[in-house]
């Protein structure tokens, strides 16, 4: 027999997959794992097309082909006024999870701690401990989930190397203001404290709110890994594509761990991504798009029993189902995939405590048919 000796041995499979599979198994409309049932833009995969019918299949450069970093550099500049240096500060990674994984292990030393908020992307903290890093939770909570800075201010230690930020927030749909920028700004100032900036929703953000890129706080970007992912800008989470943005010395300890975890992405998406990123209505016209699909899931459940909270950004609307049944999320999800036929996540699962608001997620990054069939099963229970 073999032994295994578990590196993360109470990490289960993810519950986005758990959902998604118990969503087929049970054939329920599956608003639980954030991906469109809609299909990407028709011009990356003929640029994609194009680039593979072209011989370009072999290697790109670690650090990402250089046509997709000088395209990455035009427009962060152009939406949020920050100059990255395309040649060693953008770093194109296989989706946001890896330069995510490649950020925490470059900077994460054992015994240092990583200061998150609760409920969070559920990546973050299996990374930090392989890394031996310590995890320290911050809980938000209902309805607002937002981030008290004087209590941020009170688990700040000696030992604080990594503050991680996700705006906007998966899954609460939470944004960051100018004001929460500010604080950060305040307590960071004068430390040795890094930022993992999680932005792979930057685009989906709502009611004529601006997302608030670390990259428009210049003294914030100095000391930050910036994340972000295509596959949510151009419906295609499938291709995994994301890259970072860091200062030269950030970017080069990020490189150190991404040369041997993917050494280089894909050849062909890369360069179709760099022939569609200056399409700017591709990206500036989904924040209209999407807030009309949380409008339109909104109206289809404005007779139902459950209660929305207000979602400022990304795909994800919570919903609190106190007026509807006494269960635990993680049951009450079951039974809505089993007895009802539709899938959602279950908040509690993304803190690492029991914390059972009673609060499920849908995403609504689905056809408006999709949303319309989900809500009328909804609607009836
Ligand atoms: N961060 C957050 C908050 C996410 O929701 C996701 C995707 N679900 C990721 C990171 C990972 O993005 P990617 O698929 O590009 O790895």
């Amino acid at each position: 027999m073999i032994r295994t000796n578990s590196k993360l041995p109470d990490v289960g499979v993810t519950i986005f997959s758990v959902m998604t599979q118990l969503a087929n198994e049970h054939e329920a409309i599956n608003l639980s794992q954030g991906f469109p049932d809609f299909d990407t833009v028709p011009d990356l995969i003929k640029r994609t097309a194009h680039h593979m019918n072209n011989g370009r299949n072999q290697y790109a450069p670690m650090q990402g082909a250089v046509e997709l970093r000088q395209k990455i550099a035009t427009k962060i500049e152009l939406v949020y006024g920050a100059t990255y240096d395309p040649e060693t500060e953008i770093t194109v990674t296989a989706g946001a999870t890896e330069a995510i994984f490649a950020a925490i292990t470059a900077v994460v030393q054992p015994g240092d701690e990583v200061l998150l908020f609760e409920p969070a992307y559920d990546a973050y903290v299996p990374i930090i401990r392989l890394n031996h890093g310590i995890p320290v939770y911050m809980q938000l909570t209902p309805p607002g989930y937002g981030i008290d800075w004087d209590r941020v201010a009170d688990h700040i230690t000696a030992k604080t190397r990594l503050i991680i930020i996700n705006s906007p927030h998966n899954p609460t749909g939470q944004i960051l203001n100018q004001a929460d920028m500010q604080s950060l700004e305040a307590l960071v100032s004068n430390t040795n404290i890094l930022i993992l900036s999680d932005e792979v929703y930057e685009h989906i953000i709502f009611d004529g709110c601006s997302h608030e890129s670390v990259a428009r706080y210049p003294s914030l970007a100095d000391r930050s890994f910036v994340v972000s992912s295509f596959g949510k800008t151009y419906h295609a989470t499938g291709w995994k594509i994301g890259y970072c943005l860091a200062p030269r010395a950030l970017s080069q300890e990020i490189q150190r761990i991404h040369q041997f975890l993917t050494f280089a992405v894909n050849t062909p998406v890369q360069l179709a991504y760099a022939d569609i990123l200056d399409q700017t209505h591709l990206f500036e016209d989904l924040a209209d798009f999407y807030q009309q699909k949380r409008d339109a899931f909104l109206a289809f459940m404005q007779n139902s029993r459950f209660k929305p909270i207000a979602c400022s950004g990304t795909y994800f609307q919570l919903m609190q189902y106190d007026q509807i049944s006494d269960l635990p999320d993680v049951e009450f999800a079951r039974w809505l995939t089993t007895a009802h036929g539709v899938a959602s996540i279950p908040v509690s699962a993304l803190y690492h405590t029991q914390t059972d608001h009673q609060v499920v997620r849908f995403c609504f990054a689905k056809k408006n048919l999709t949303l319309e069939k989900a809500a009328e099963k909804l609607c009836k229970i």
